[in-house]
């Protein structure tokens, strides 16, 4: 099926690994322009070095921390020169904080809001006039099954990407009005550079897919895996694509039936 992203533009955050990397590469894979950050430049362009197959000319990568909003200036800014438009934008950049509340400080606190909060706005502020001037205008917001159902286990990231996926709501109806759609995705488990440091550093006897299979069993994943990014990048490209052109303001589960809510 033809994605209709073909010379579009698609502006996507933590590009060097995981969700971020996959996602590039299914975008380029459609010939669509992909415009990369992350904050660790050299990280980056080492990613990108696996897309010798791409046109060289369809890649723009830049360093930046998306909780800085002249750092998002500059980089969308670089992304209009180089390309002359912004037709999507994947806000993916982040983390968790494995952490109970008694073990989470104040300071780790207002990092986990600043990182989820900001780390989206100040990428849609600086791209919001651009993103209005295509004719598709679609921007996906990567969030978590957390956001709906919180694990004390990830106390602050789970009020965060709740907090993120209320302004996303607000985000979908502002931008509405001027054409651009707003959507999340929700992820359970994904086996990305999160999951593989986590099991260096629990220094486990099990091998990672044992290791992983046994944590997937104990959190009630129906589907007893983690995810792949590939199976998250599909569907942030095709709410990307025009041929979702209808759809703003919704939400996909990409947890292998870990969400319990209805
Ligand atoms: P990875 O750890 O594999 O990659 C994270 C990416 O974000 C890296 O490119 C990193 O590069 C970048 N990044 C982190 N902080 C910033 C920042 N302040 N500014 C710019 N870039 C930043 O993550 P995943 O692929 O696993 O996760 C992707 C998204 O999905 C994240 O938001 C994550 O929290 C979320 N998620 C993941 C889950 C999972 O199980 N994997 C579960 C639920 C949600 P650098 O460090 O160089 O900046």
């Amino acid at each position: 099926m033809d994605l209709q992203l073909k010379d579009r533009t698609v502006v996507v955050t933590g590009a060097s690994s995981g969700v971020g990397l996959a996602t590039a590469r299914y975008l380029l894979s459609e010939g669509a322009r992909v415009a990369a950050c992350a904050r660790d430049a050299g990280r980056l362009s080492a990613a990108f070095d696996e897309f010798s197959w791409a046109d060289k000319d369809a890649v723009y990568l830049a360093s930046c921390d998306v909780t800085d909003q002249d750092a998002t200036n500059s980089f969308i800014a670089g992304t209009l020169d180089r390309f002359g438009a912004v037709d999507g934008l994947v806000c993916n950049a982040g983390r968790s904080l494995m952490a109970t509340l008694q073990d989470t400080t104040d300071q780790q606190l207002r990092d986990e809001f600043s990182l989820k909060i900001f780390g989206v706005l100040n990428m849609v502020r600086s791209a919001r006039s651009a993103l209005n001037a295509s004719p598709h205008g679609s921007v996906v917001n990567v969030n978590a099954i957390l956001s709906r159902q919180p694990e004390l286990r990830l106390a602050a990231t789970s009020a965060a990407r709740a907090a993120l996926l209320n302004l996303t709501h607000s985000l979908a109806e502002d931008l509405a009005t001027e054409g651009t759609r707003v959507n999340s995705v929700l992820l359970g488990l994904v086996d990305t550079g999160q999951w593989r440091r986590r099991f260096e550093e629990a220094g486990s006897e099990l091998d990672y897919e044992a290791w992983s299979a046994e944590i997937a069993a104990n959190r009630g994943i129906k589907l007893g895996r983690f995810g792949t990014a590939e199976e998250v990048a599909f569907h942030i490209v095709s709410l990307l694509s025009p041929l979702s052109g209808y759809t703003t303001g919704a939400t996909i589960d990409v947890g292998g039936g870990v969400g319990r809510y209805v």
